[in-house]
């Protein structure tokens, strides 16, 4: 093939693979075959500016970064030169003048020949943003590869922009989601035990660079309430500086943050914000100071909920009798029951793999799912049957002057109503998604006059265990 035909194919090859939607190491890995295929080179590298450290780091690395393992994931390999950002930069102790033009590569041309090692720069905007490092035969080194060259890293500075732009359009949008799915929270819970997982797990998400704490100030002291441990001695130091007249409070290397979560001048407790790599830009501590307002408001929330609630008898969420209300009346037909020597049964409920729906499509759709499974409860049993929510996905039926017959029936009515049925999460605004479906398994057992209350909802209990271990979907007869 002339040689003018190859430079072609290898320019289309190149333009092809960057149109294609890879990640940033298959397309990387892909142009490395396609450098060694058609130039000739040994090794090649793509090394971004990171403005937030102010350190070059490897793009292909960089992106390949595992959250759960954050340290030493990051290369930084290149610390023989350091890149000023747009002007100059330098190699082996020489400075090279990068300015921003184009003739910049003239440059590094000189350089590049006792080490076999091209430098390239990457330019977005007139601005140097990074390099491609490659190392190759000094014979390749004429006009023609270079011009070759020159093209090739135009291309790639694009699309490395265009990727880079994409990720952070991505995480404005999560930005906005966590503040929706928080606001969301406001309106439905109101167990703190419940409020605070979420308010982390949506932070967490959407804050890849650091680890999320989230701490509660009780006693005049800051207890983590998630996730299960935090190690770091700084974060402790950082929160005893906290007041409630704090704005947030950054570690003199801008790599950890505490935002103080505060709502009507009560210091209700706070976010961490950590990393050992990574610095907090304005950008992040703008979202995370939103986030921790909001979460604010939903803690203040759920403490006045909880404050009323004890005083209430139903659940907020399903507007069944909640917990305390069960235990109430549970003992209350126990003893009728016993007094007057009249059946009783009771039924316990579980949605199967309900921690799938949450994981699935959030936990707004799981809220409607729990809802919809109460109103056909609700629809399907008798007047005076008691119906409770239990505890997050578990609901308690208490049925006066039923026999075990009678309430098998109405246990095997509800499971397959509740099969049938298709709960409606359009309000949820997921993709494609209109209609859930859950099933549920039910234990049912008689009262019998030996038991107390307590025996009795355990009875109930078991027999649901049966009829989740032998398959879910369905009814056991203690
Ligand atoms: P199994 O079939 O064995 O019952 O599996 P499961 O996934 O239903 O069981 P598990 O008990 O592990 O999951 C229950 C989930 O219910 C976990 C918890 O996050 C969720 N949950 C608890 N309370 C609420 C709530 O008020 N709203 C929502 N959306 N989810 C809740
Ligand atoms: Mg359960
Ligand atoms: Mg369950």
């Amino acid at each position: 093939m002339k040689k003018i035909e190859k430079n072609i194919e290898f320019l289309n090859t190149l333009a092809n693979i960057l149109s294609k939607k890879l990640s940033p190491v298959n397309t990387m890995t892909t142009i490395s075959k396609l450098f060694q295929k058609y130039l000739d080179t040994e090794k090649i590298n793509f090394v971004i500016w990171d403005n937030n450290n102010m350190l070059l780091k490897d793009f292909v690395l960089d992106y390949k970064f595992d959250e759960n393992n954050q340290s030493g994931q990051i290369n930084y390999s290149f610390t023989n030169f350091a890149l000023n950002k747009g002007t100059n930069f330098y190699f082996n102790d020489t400075e090279i003048n990068c300015e921003t033009s184009s003739e910049d590569i003239i440059q590094i041309e000189e350089i590049k020949e006792e080490t076999n090692t091209i430098l390239y720069p990457l330019i977005s905007n007139g601005e140097v943003f990074g390099l491609i490092r490659i190392i190759t035969q000094k014979e390749n080194f004429n006009k023609e590869y270079f011009s070759l060259l020159n093209i090739a890293s135009r291309l790639i500075s694009g699309s490395i922009i265009n990727y880079t732009l994409n990720e952070q359009m991505e995480i404005s949008l999560n930005f906005y989601k966590a503040m929706k799915d928080i606001a969301k929270i406001i309106e439905s819970q109101y167990e703190l035990s419940y409020i605070i997982p979420l308010i982390g797990e949506m932070i967490d998400r959407f804050m890849s660079s650091h680890l999320i704490y989230v701490f509660i100030y009780k006693d005049n002291k800051f207890q983590l309430v998630w996730p299960n441990a935090c190690k770091d001695e700084q974060v402790y130091q950082l929160l005893t500086k906290l007041s409630s007249e704090s704005e947030y409070i950054l570690s003199s290397d801008n790599k950890i943050g505490i935002f103080p979560i505060i709502s009507e001048n009560n210091l209700l407790g706070a976010i961490a914000a950590y990393s050992n790599i990574e610095r907090l830009l304005q950008k992040d501590i703008d979202y995370l100071s939103q986030l921790t307002r909001q979460s604010g408001m939903t803690i203040q929330r759920a403490n006045m909920y909880a404050e009323v609630l004890k005083y209430a008898t139903l659940d907020a969420l399903t507007g069944l009798n909640n917990r305390r209300q069960f235990e109430i009346r549970l003992n209350q037909e126990v003893s009728n029951s016993k007094r007057n020597n009249t059946p009783m049964c009771c039924m316990m409920i579980d949605v199967d793999y309900f921690k799938k729906v949450n994981d699935t499509y959030g936990h707004a759709a799981g809220d409607c799912v729990l809802r919809n499974v109460a109103d056909i409860i609700k629809a399907e049993i008798r007047e005076y049957d008691i119906a409770c929510r239990y505890g997050g996905e578990e609901f308690f039926i208490i049925l006066p002057q039923t026999t075990i017959n009678e309430a098998s029936l109405v246990a095997q009515r509800l499971r397959k109503v509740i099969e049938d049925t298709k709960t409606d999460i359009k309000e949820c605004n997921i993709d494609n998604v209109n209609y859930l479906k859950v099933t549920v398994s039910i234990g049912v057992c008689a009262y019998d006059t030996s038991m107390d209350a307590a025996e009795t909802a355990q009875k109930a209990d078991k027999a649901l265990y049966e009829a989740k271990e032998t398959g879910r979907n369905r009814v056991i007869i203690a």
